[in-house]
């Protein structure tokens, strides 16, 4: 607690100063995380209290200290990871919402659970991990920021026998402190909680001075027109919209809202920071597994594409996976493979010593976190609406697209389309050698077969949507 203190305190100092230097590297203050040093295979989960995980929604891993951002401050979540598991390559496997997270709770891609949008809801045939761990007898809690999200559309309460729903994008403040005063109503029972986190989704809305942390301009400034000439490269359903238009009213510089999102991720960790003073001042902290993830990322400019989670591109489908398990010899471990989030259901599962469901696509990773090598993966990921079906390896990205559509200005669908990108000579992915890698496309092709012809095809349950929530889901881009 004193280390976090201490860094908010310098924190707020050099930001008043235009200066950045609190990084966890910097600080030798001791964390309030320790380890176990004695050599065991597992973590030892005997004095577990519970598994917490969370889910910040559109946290792209890039924008974290952590990840090597060299000006966002995301201390707490270096301390995590400084003590924990980080993951430097995790792929979502989606870039949508509700997609994402039942693939997260059920380890299934999309072609297996079939909720190819934020408007299907989980069948209930999948077994979630809350329902797997509440039959355990777990107790078990959900929060959740999105009204998609909320039971009744998408599914995803299955196992969770206290639910906080969503209003209308809780922040992340309250949103932990209703985790804590859950936690201090159970007492000593074993818990699994999901904490779904909206603040970095848009309207990127930080309190201050969050606001101000990574933005020094003028926005409004009449002069700067850097956010009008971007304005036609966002789809139509985003830039005519009332709700995306009150959020800019009077914005003119872009860098203001890239400043936002980045203010946003520093406001989140300095909550994620809060609740670790809550775990310590019950004593929970060391006896709590933490796992923090993302659904997907977002695009911040990157191929003329602002602000939306459309795509398959590196910003939004490369997330956050940082693992935190108590008593365990396995801190800073960092895994350099390519994983998926798919594989944190067989990984909690392998920590609590019981056994995975055979017909799950994510697999442990704990031989990745002991440093067994492991035979390399390849990553499969699915747009919404079967837009666009993809593959990543250690070194490159295959994007075919299945549909004709012209969603966003800059990036068309066009059915049968490839890209083809070589992540090791172009990290951007701006360079399509589809055409000029005839064999590197053909074994793409066959493994996409592969994988596309093992699908388990779940039958989706039914989302109940009410005409204002369609609106919703119109105005966060959902529904064309
Ligand atoms: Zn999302």
């Amino acid at each position: 607690m004193v280390r976090r203190m201490r860094c908010q305190r310098w924190t707020l100092l050099l930001f008043l100063a235009g200066v950045w230097t609190c990084t966890p590297a910097e600080d030798s203050v001791k964390s309030r995380l320790y380890s176990h040093t004695e050599s065991v295979s597992l973590p030892d989960n005997t004095n577990l209290a519970g598994i917490i995980i969370i889910t910040i929604d559109t946290l792209r891993a890039d924008v974290l200290g952590t990840y090597g951002h060299p000006r966002i401050q995301t201390p707490n979540l270096s301390e995590l990871a400084e003590h924990g598991v980080l993951f430097q390559q995790a792929m979502a496997p989606s870039t949508t919402t509700t997609p994402s997270h039942a693939s997260l709770f059920t380890s299934l891609y999309l072609q297996d659970h079939n909720v190819y949008s934020n408007f299907e809801a989980l069948g209930n045939e999948p077994e979630t991990i809350a329902e797997m761990l509440f039959g355990r007898g777990f107790a078990t809690s959900a929060i959740v920021n999105m009204k998609h999200l909320n039971p009744e559309i998408s599914n995803l309460g299955q196992g969770f026998q206290h639910i906080v729903r969503s209003g209308f994008m809780r922040k992340a403040g309250p949103s932990l402190d209703q985790l804590v005063r859950w936690l201090d109503h159970i007492g000593e029972q074993r818990f699994f909680s999901w904490v779904h986190l909206a603040d970095v989704h848009t309207p990127y809305q930080p309190p201050p001075p969050y606001d101000r942390f990574y933005y020094h301009g003028d926005e409004k400034n009449p002069e700067i027109t850097s956010l009008q000439d971007i304005w036609n490269f966002l789809p139509s359903h985003m830039s005519d919209h009332p709700f995306f238009l009150s959020w800019l009213r009077g914005i003119r510089d872009l860098d203001w809202v890239i400043g936002q999102y980045h203010g946003a991720v520093t406001y989140v960790d300095d909550e994620i920071g809060r609740l670790m003073d809550a775990l310590e001042e019950r004593e929970l902290l060391n006896k709590t597994a933490i796992i923090v993830t993302s659904d997907h990322g977002e695009s911040l400019g990157e191929h003329d594409l602002y602000f939306v989670h459309a795509g398959l591109y590196e910003s939004t489908v490369r997330v956050p996976l940082i693992m935190y398990f108590p008593n365990s010899k396995h801190h800073g471990v960092v895994v350099h493979d390519v994983i998926e989030t798919v594989d944190v259901l067989p990984t909690i599962l392998e920590y609590l010593d019981l056994p995975s469901p055979e017909t799950i696509r994510g697999r442990s990773l704990w031989p990745l976190i002991e440093g067994k090598a492991q035979p390399p993966r390849t990553a499969f990921i699915e747009h919404a609406g079967r837009n666009l079906i993809g593959l990543r390896t250690e070194r490159y990205k295959y994007i075919k697209h299945r549909k004709t559509k012209h969603l966003l200005p800059s990036y068309p669908f066009i059915k049968g389309h490839e890209e083809l990108y070589d992540l090791q000579d172009d990290p951007a992915e701006l360079h399509n050698i589809a055409a000029q890698s005839p064999e590197i496309i053909r074994e793409f092709r066959e493994e996409l077969e592969r994988r596309t012809s093992k699908k388990l095809e779940y039958k989706t349950g039914e989302a109940k949507i009410t005409p204002e929530m369609l609106d919703v889901l119109q105005a966060l881009g959902y529904i064309q």
